[in-house]
């Protein structure tokens, strides 16, 4: 029998109070700045982050609040909501990010659910505070996340500012070592079948993910990046970068509420922005922006896009204003990086059809997650870049339960996704649709995407949104919602015809329906249920 032997190296756990000390310690110069509510900058750096964050801590155990504990937040990107990521996480207790986006019954619900004590909130949103208050009895402090001179009108039993809270704790508080297996975040999935779940992150599996988040074939972070993360801190943890950007000494720039195109671009510029990340919506109104203002960017090299598929279209506009686009799947379950794609190293020189080929898959894994694609029996499909069937995925930061629940939600820790998706021999992945999304038309697959993709590529259309209707003959059929931009003057009959030769015959929409606008849900996704709702019956 061969045995092994222990390696004799230290082994200190992976906590997330090592990220935020390793930033203030070693880039003591590394810069944040929030833009706050009014619309001012605030600016400090990684130490004085630190610093609070320790005082946060020693302030919530004066305050009786334990390890394990879990502190929500409904919050902006900001620097009081960094503080509590890491003084919450820091102390062995668990942040527990919340979507003010929700309807205020089911933020009631996650509240009640995950059991939080305390509430931390940014002042403009008080009256939805005020509303979810009564049905949150077990909540025993709400903070609203200001200073002393800036709390809302409004009163309310146990409100404090964050501030005077703040100003009980001490900056001598140490941070406390423990098993690297503890909680240290929590962020509920969207609800968009049944109850929200929630999904608990580790010490462990968010540091292991914030390195990965920073390789070179990922976010290829360095302590010269500056990083804006418009994705929010509210929602699977803004994909990571409030914890990669401190782990390399980044600049970190945090929007606060103001996402329109303009207040964006006005940031990437005055603050040097190199690398930004958002889902596809955002940058849609960006683009506009600076396109309508033939403006430029001076600084941003890199748009990350994830959340939903990037549009050929996006690439190519990033492109022609000298932004290289990386693309990445993944879910709140996943923490959330599982794949990306990029063109490494930056190739300004690649002909726009290849740019495009690459880009719109979601791309290789990173280390650490596994992949592979299944039929209905389980059984796993080729890598050929054309069989598809149910993506699963694992590894060391993809959740192993919900919060509460009982069994593991897979076998072996491999978790279904819910996607379709195809793998090539080179290991890229590229997601067809959602399961529930994707249109069955005679036995064959659609991908709802891919004809979305073509539709955004039209210069009237705004934003397209592909969704099944059921059909006579065929059962269901492609339909297209599509918002025309504004002055355009563009017929069902110049979309359709725009289709040609760029999809086969079957896939092009069998009728296009002009909106005003598209429903997008809290996290920014076009929520195709309720396209579904409206116009499923279209088509019969
Ligand atoms: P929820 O909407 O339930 O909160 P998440 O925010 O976790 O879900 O989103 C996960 C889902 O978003 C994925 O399962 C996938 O369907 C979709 N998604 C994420 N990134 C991409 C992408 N780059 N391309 C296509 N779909 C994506």
């Amino acid at each position: 029998m061969t045995q092994t032997i222990p390696g004799l190296m230290t082994s200190a756990p992976l906590l997330v109070s090592s990220l935020i000390d390793h930033a203030a310690r070693h880039h003591r110069n590394g810069e944040i700045v929030s833009r706050l509510g009014d619309g001012s900058l605030h600016r400090y750096r990684y130490p004085d982050c630190r610093r609070r964050a320790m005082r946060l801590a020693s302030a919530l155990e004066l305050a009786g609040v334990q390890q394990g504990t879990r502190i929500a937040t409904i919050a902006w990107n900001g620097f009081r909501h960094l503080e509590l990521y890491f003084g919450v996480g820091g102390m062995g207790s668990v942040c527990h990010t919340i979507n003010p986006r929700l309807h205020p019954d089911q933020i009631a619900y996650i509240i009640r659910d995950a059991a939080d004590q305390m509430v931390f909130f940014d002042v403009e949103f008080t009256g939805l505070i005020a509303q979810i208050a009564p049905l949150c009895p077990e909540v025993r402090n709400w903070v609203a996340l200001c200073g002393t001179h800036e709390m809302p009108a409004q009163s309310m039993p146990s409100l404090e500012s964050y501030e005077a809270l703040l100003a009980t704790g001490s900056e001598d508080y140490e941070w406390p070592v423990f098993d690297e297996s503890a909680a240290c975040g929590l962020c509920y999935t969207s609800g968009t079948t049944g109850q929200p779940k929630g999904v608990l992150y580790a010490n462990r599996s968010t540091v292991l993910h914030a390195y990965a988040a920073s390789l070179p074939n990922a976010m290829n972070l360095a302590s010269h990046s500056v990083v804006l993360p418009v994705v929010p801190m509210f929602h699977v943890n803004a994909w990571g970068i409030p914890y990669a950007a401190p782990l390399n000494g980044a600049k970190l720039v945090l929007p606060g509420r103001m996402l329109d195109g303009a207040s964006l671009y006005n940031l990437i510029e005055a603050e040097g922005v190199t690398f930004a990340a958002g889902v596809p919506t955002i940058w849609l109104s960006l683009l506009e922006h600076v396109e309508q203002n033939s403006a430029k960017f001076a600084s941003l090299q890199e748009a990350a896009i994830g959340g939903s598929a990037c549009p050929a279209s996006m690439v190519d506009r990033f492109h022609a204003l000298g932004v290289d686009v990386v693309h990445g799947w993944g879910m709140t379950e996943t923490s959330p990086l599982g794949c990306l794609s990029r063109l490494n190293p930056r190739r300004t020189d690649l002909p726009l059809e290849e740019r495009r080929r690459i880009l719109q898959k979601q791309g290789h894994a990173l280390f650490g997650i596994d992949m592979k694609i299944v039929n209905g029996n389980g059984t796993e499909l080729p890598w050929d870049g054309s069989s598809f069937g149910d993506l699963m995925v694992r590894g060391p930061w993809v959740l192993e339960r919900y919060y509460g629940a009982d069994h593991p939600v897979g076998e072996d820790g491999w978790f279904a996704t819910g996607d379709v998706a195809t793998i090539d021999s080179n290991g890229a992945m590229q997601i067809m649709d959602r399961t529930k999304d994707i249109i069955k038309s005679g036995g064959e697959w659609i991908s709802s995407i891919d004809v979305e993709s073509i539709a955004m590529a039209h210069p009237d259309l705004l934003e397209a949104a592909c969704i099944a209707a059921e059909h006579p003959k065929w059962g269901e059929r492609p339909l297209l919602i599509a918002v025309a931009r504004p002055g355009a003057s563009v017929s069902e009959n110049d979309v359709l015809h725009f289709f040609e030769g760029k999809a086969a015959k079957w896939w092009i929409p069998d009728k296009v329906i002009f909106s005003e606008s598209l429903p997008h849900n809290a996290t920014g996704k076009v929520q195709k249920r309720e396209l579904r709702e409206r116009y499923a019956g279209q088509l019969s």
